[in-house]
């Protein structure tokens, strides 16, 4: 399990973020034809000129591609730079794979080849049917009592299979950052979020029904007569409810405050006496710890009163079924089916599942994802990519300290200390220096599901020998191939995989202007992040600790509520016949939104400062735009993208960032030199007289 704190560029476009949410290989299984082409980073024909840039920027620079590119049926987003770009992407790692698997050169290549393979198997899949879940099964059968669960759960967490309850896993101490401790935070559920349980409207009690149903039909496909589904789905839905009802919101989980708990293990027996956590750490085989985080302490006193309220029958069904739904998206194609039909097409809107090779290719990556990236760099990551990234960063630090020092807001002595930590801010670029090792992982030909076991527990045993240690420093959160960036707070670093470090976001060949609007606004984005209202909280060494004086916090709350307020106004899908508008939430947002408004600004600065240095000015005219106008043109159409009507909503509950449309128009009109750019009248939406700015 990994860290929950690394502030991303974007969410990941598939349902997945961890590995149990996997999404599912489909079953369909026709190989690509083609490559898909680069994007280009400058694209006249997908703007809609007749649109006013002053009213709605997104049309003006959208709109035609918006018109002519609608989501397609095995996709729920469909975005210009990061869709096209990730199916790109995944094509070229495809040929990897599949050549790998034809015919492997090196021991690493069989590796990764043989887990695509097994993944590609689908006979394989359907002569084994449920046996790779049968024997959790039988584990869970043989449970006598409530009192048992902890050393079951730390058996199901030895096989690799997914069993719900809670997350657990070792991450960087918030307050002393060159130690590495255990944490517990809530879990347990299967829907998006704990809205989903708990808003009390028409819309969401009819996807709760939906979901009762599905459960119903999963159970009775393993096996179960019709009533004994209904019963064990009436239980699942009872716990996870009341899991649900016991968890924080996702915004208040973005405060480092409110997820700082350090207990000794004897409180935290205190705390949940009823689950035994030495018979669950002793099962799990963590090291020897004496003291650990509680990120979520109300959640964990609550499943402690669970464990009595609840009857042993009731908790069976619910391990039974985080056993099953969790590996759904690798059971013969009725379980298969089913899962998709509730939580792809129901929850997200997606019409048809992906072509098989592409779920496997994004399995592989996701489970190998050093082996492969090791030859992908080779093909697809020139080394003279990173000198040109080491200069763009260097330019965006350049003018984020100059804005840093501008701030109208700020004392002396609290800019000293952001400047320094601005100046401890590290950067990687591309991917690791060193690999991970995954020799020790067993990998199987023919047994998809065994190959996903193997896997989870090496990915568990790699976390838990953390415990203790001081971090590594030049470990990466994502895979080489990965269309994404991150700022890490308890390492102060920004991360830039290889895999976005490709047109249209950076382009040897295009002019700075569009460089700096992508890829430069992606890395303003990043650096921002250090400086957002969860990573401000931490300095330069990675600590959880105020460098801002009281004036100085005030000052910089009131003004990042003005962006949570700003936020809040904007529409993420309209009210239909069955469910009311929904607006996207400022303070879940604010992190992202006050990095896209930084990155934004800085990004023009550093462009500034790189015209200057070549002796051209930001009034210049290339093909019709001049330097300034193809600097926000190019930032847009980074984010140009469609989205559908069910995806838009899950979305705005759980995801961070706010949507392609709002990441332009939310930013330009708090940028002045955007309305001078384009010669809007002060007043018009994208030039308001009352603009938001934190940096
Ligand atoms: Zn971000």
């Amino acid at each position: 399990m990994k860290s929950f704190r690394v502030l991303l560029l974007l969410l990941a476009l598939s349902t997945a973020t961890v590995w149990a949410q996997a999404p599912a290989p489909s079953q369909s299984d026709s190989a690509p034809t083609s490559e898909p082409p680069a994007i280009k980073s400058f694209d006249v024909s997908a703007m809609d000129l007749t649109a006013d840039p002053c009213t709605d920027f997104y049309q003006y620079a959208c709109g035609n591609w918006m018109k002519s590119n609608p989501v397609p049926a095995d996709q729920v987003i469909w975005a210009r730079s990061f869709s096209e770009l990730i199916e790109r992407n995944r094509y070229l790692l495809w040929q990897e794979l599949d050549a790998a698997a034809k015919n492997p050169q090196t021991p690493l290549q069989r590796q990764y080849g043989d887990f695509y393979a097994a993944c590609m198997d689908t006979d394989a899949v359907e002569k084994l049917g449920l046996a790779p879940i049968r024997s959790s099964w039988s584990e869970i059968d043989r449970l006598k009592g409530v009192k048992g669960i902890p050393a079951l759960l730390g058996r199901l967490d030895n096989q690799g299979t997914p069993d719900g309850f809670f997350n657990f896993y070792v991450s960087v101490d918030e307050k002393n950052s060159s130690n590495q401790i255990a944490e517990l935070r809530q879990g347990g559920l299967s829907l998006p979020d704990r809205d989903y349980y708990i808003v009390d409207n028409k819309h969401f009690a009819a996807i709760r029904d939906q979901y009762v149903g599905h459960m119903k039909k999963m159970f009775t496909l393993a096996g179960d007569s019709p009533e004994q589904a209904a019963r064990e789905a009436a239980a699942v839905m009872e716990i996870e409810t009341a899991m649900a009802k016991a968890s924080i919101s996702r915004t208040d989980l973005r405060d480092p405050d409110k997820r700082y708990h350090i207990y000794t293990l004897v409180e935290l027996s205190s705390l949940a006496p009823d689950f035994d956590w030495n018979a669950y750490f002793r099962g799990i085989g963590i090291g020897h710890f004496d003291t650990l985080n509680v990120a979520t302490p109300d959640y964990f006193k609550a499943l402690n009163g669970m464990l009595s309220s609840e009857p042993l029958a009731a908790w069976k069904s619910y391990l039974r079924w985080h056993v099953l739904h969790g590996q759904a998206a690798y059971l013969p194609k009725a379980f298969f089916d089913e899962n998709f039909e509730f939580f792809q097409h129901t929850l997200g809107g997606q019409q048809e599942p992906e072509a098989r090779w592409k779920q496997c290719t994004s399995l592989t990556d996701r489970a190998l994802g050093e082996a492969v990236g090791q030859d992908w760099v080779k093909q697809n990551f020139p080394p003279a990519a990173k000198d040109s990234m080491d200069k763009l960063v260097a330019a965006l630090e350049k003018a984020l300290g100059e804005d840093i020092q501008g701030l109208p807001w700020m004392t002396d002595q609290t800019k000293k200390a952001a400047e320094q930590k601005l100046a401890m801010i590290r950067n990687k670029i591309g991917y690791p220096e060193k690999w991970r090792d995954y020799s020790s992982v067993k990998v199987s030909r023919t047994a998809l599901i065994q190959n996903t076991h193997h896997v989870a527990v090496y990915d568990r045993n790699y976390n838990y020998a953390k415990l203790g240690k001081p971090p590594d420093e030049k470990e990466w959160d994502m895979t080489p191939p990965t269309v994404n960036a991150y700022y890490e707070p308890s390492f102060n670093d920004i991360n830039f995989p290889a895999g976005i470090l490709q047109p249209p976001f950076f382009d040897f060949k295009a002019d700075p202007a569009v460089n700096f609007g992508g890829i430069g606004v992606v890395i303003g984005h990043e650096m921002t992040h250090g400086f957002d209202d969860e990573g401000s909280k931490y300095d330069g060494k990675g600590n959880l600790r105020e460098w801002q004086s009281p004036e100085d916090r005030k000052a910089f709350t009131e003004r990042t509520e003005c962006i949570a307020h700003e936020y809040d106004g904007f529409l993420a899908a309209p009210a239909t016949a069955d469910a009311p508008a929904q607006y996207l939430n400022g303070h879940l947002t604010l992190g992202e939104n006050t990095a896209d408004n930084g990155g934004l600004r800085i990004a023009y600065q550093a462009l500034l400062d790189t015209l200057a240095q070549e002796g051209k000015s930001i009034d210049e005219k290339i093909d019709g735009f001049t330097e300034a106008q193809r600097y926000f043109i190019g930032f847009a159409q980074v984010w140009c993208q469609n989205t559908k009507d069910a995806a838009a909503r899950r979305y705005a509950i759980i995801d961070p960032h706010s949507p392609g449309k709002w990441r332009v128009n939310g930013t330009v009109q708090n940028f002045d030199r955007f309305g001078e750019a384009f010669g809007c009248k002060k007043g018009q939406p994208m030039y308001p007289v009352n603009a938001c700015r934190v940096w």
